[in-house]
């Protein structure tokens, strides 16, 4: 039988772009794209990209004290967020126009619509065209989740964050995660006076606990008002501002509320349940090894599978399936030793086990330090650095590697190759430092702080 397309794709984000970029730009595959809003997803237009653009603009508070503690003389100025929304939305249409050429050059059809799955070999769009195609990859992405309670229609998510008219001058932000503590520090940076709940007992469940606690503590000592324990029961719109009624009995006053209580797959909708794909208690597709869903002609990478919902994974998911079914080249994307960034303020970097979760599974050493680096101790700033090495005794290997510190996202990244590849922690300790910087105590920590 002869197909419209080789692949057709559902979603133009990191997983989807990637993937129909290789079938079709190196295995020569006939593909078609759909996408049903801008090209780029999450990551570029939502997501990763101007989160981190505001994270360096909310930043800028901070380097212009330092500044001055080290003999320039500023005057004070004040953050312009209308002027660098434009200067953002300019760089995010420059990006997505970068992805659509991408996708051109390739030589794979765009359909800038919505589509679903009709049968195991044609999907729907929009406006009715139906399409064949031999295999059908979903990279629909995932959506942000709210709370049903009272009030909830008077919250924004990181999806509008970005498109905001004004900064507000008090912002509540709800959750404990990633996006949460981000935003949690780039609002303050922006001048913003912020106040976080998180309903678990420290922010940044699933992080080693030391370094959880010793973000949590900077973004105090910042002056971000974080209460853990604590959860909102309703959101009242009253004249002052947004009250947020809280389990704790407290009532506070707000001009924006931020709900980042987590992301839910885009599954929904797409045809899928009657045609036998399972699919998860949270609605995420459920794929094997190959990302490959219960019936064969249908794959799934990024989000939409709720495995680890980062870019570069998604990236990585959707590159394996199009080697493995265009390139004849079978690869599977391993999901282990996948390090990340949370882009507080300090940031916290991460690869392998923390130390909660070594010390369950066998005898560990622990290495770590906490200090203040050169740069703040002379602008006369509080902050410290926190760098931590979980070690195997009985294999020597590093199992983890938590940092707390400016741009652990920078030191993380190099890090984890040595992780990765398994360096134990006498090769860490035969590799000279470089000196002065802040990673050099990665390989200056001689004595463990305990054994466990
Ligand atoms: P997406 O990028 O979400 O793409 C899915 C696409 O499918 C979307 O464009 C959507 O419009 C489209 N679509 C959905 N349904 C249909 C349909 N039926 N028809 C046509 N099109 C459809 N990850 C990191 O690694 N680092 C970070 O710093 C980081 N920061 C983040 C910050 C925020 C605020 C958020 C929300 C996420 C962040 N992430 C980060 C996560 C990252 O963005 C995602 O893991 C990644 O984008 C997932 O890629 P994906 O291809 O699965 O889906
Ligand atoms: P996370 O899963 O990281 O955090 C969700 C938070 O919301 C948790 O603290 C969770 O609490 C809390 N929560 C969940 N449900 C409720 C509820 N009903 N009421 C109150 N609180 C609730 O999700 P995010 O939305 O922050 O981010 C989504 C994903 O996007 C991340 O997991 C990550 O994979 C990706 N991302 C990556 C970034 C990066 O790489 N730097 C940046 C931003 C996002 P509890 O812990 O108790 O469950």
């Amino acid at each position: 039988m002869s197909f419209d397309y080789d692949l057709f794709v559902i979603g133009g984000g990191s997983g989807g772009v990637r993937a129909a970029r290789v079938a079709s730009g190196d295995w020569g595959a006939r593909v078609g794209l759909a996408e049903e809003s801008r090209m780029g997803g999450t990551c570029v237009i939502r997501g990763c990209v101007p989160k981190k653009l505001m994270a360096f603009a909310g930043g800028f508070s901070e380097a212009i004290k330092d500044a001055r503690a080290y003999g320039w003389s500023l005057t004070d100025g004040a953050f312009d967020w209308p002027e660098f929304r434009a200067l953002l939305e300019n760089e995010l249409d420059r990006l997505e126009q970068a992805y659509r050429d991408t996708l051109k050059n390739a030589g794979l059809v765009v359909y800038d619509q919505r589509a679903w799955v009709v049968d195991p070999h044609c999907v729907e769009l929009a406006d009715g065209t139906r399409l064949t195609t031999k295999h059908i990859l979903i990279a629909t992405g995932g959506w942000p989740f709210v709370p049903d309670i009272p009030g909830r229609e008077l919250a924004i998510t990181s999806n509008e964050i970005f498109h905001m008219s004004e900064l507000p001058k008090r912002a509540l932000v709800v959750g404990g995660g990633y996006i949460a503590s981000e935003f949690a520090c780039i609002l303050h940076g922006m001048g913003v006076k912020v106040t976080q709940y998180y309903r678990g007992a420290q922010i940044l469940r699933g992080f080693d606990d030391e370094a959880r606690g010793h973000v949590a503590n900077a973004m105090q000592a910042r002056g971000i008002a974080v209460h853990c324990g604590i959860d909102v029961i309703r959101l009242e719109q009253r004249p002052g501002g947004i009250f947020a009624v809280a389990t704790d009995g407290s009532e506070r006053e707000f001009d924006l509320v931020l709900y980042a209580t987590g992301r839910r797959p885009n599954a929904a909708g797409l045809g899928l349940e009657h045609l036998g794909v399972v699919l998860g208690r949270h609605g995420e597709i459920v794929v094997d090894e190959w990302s490959q869903t219960t019936v064969p002609s249908i794959f799934a990478v990024g989000d939409v599978t709720d495995r680890v919902n980062l870019t570069p994974v998604a990236i990585r998911e959707g590159h394996a399936f199009a080697d493995t079914v265009f390139g004849a080249k079978p690869t599977k994307f391993v999901h282990e030793m996948i390090p990340s960034v949370v882009f507080t303020q300090p940031e916290l970097g991460s690869v392998g086990l923390t130390e909660e979760e070594a010390r369950a599974m066998e005898p560990i050493e622990i290495y770590a330090t906490s200090f203040r680096p050169m740069k703040s101790l002379f602008a006369r700033r509080q902050d410290r650095v926190m760098m931590k090495l979980v070690v195997s005794q009985a294999t020597r290997r590093v199992m983890g590697c938590h940092i707390v510190a400016p741009d652990a996202g920078e030191l993380i990244q190099l890090a984890a190759i040595a992780v990765r590849m398994g360096a134990t922690k006498e090769d860490f300790d035969r590799t000279v430092a470089v000196h002065p910087t802040i990673s050099e105590e990665l390989v200056t920590m001689k004595k463990p702080v305990r054994l466990v």
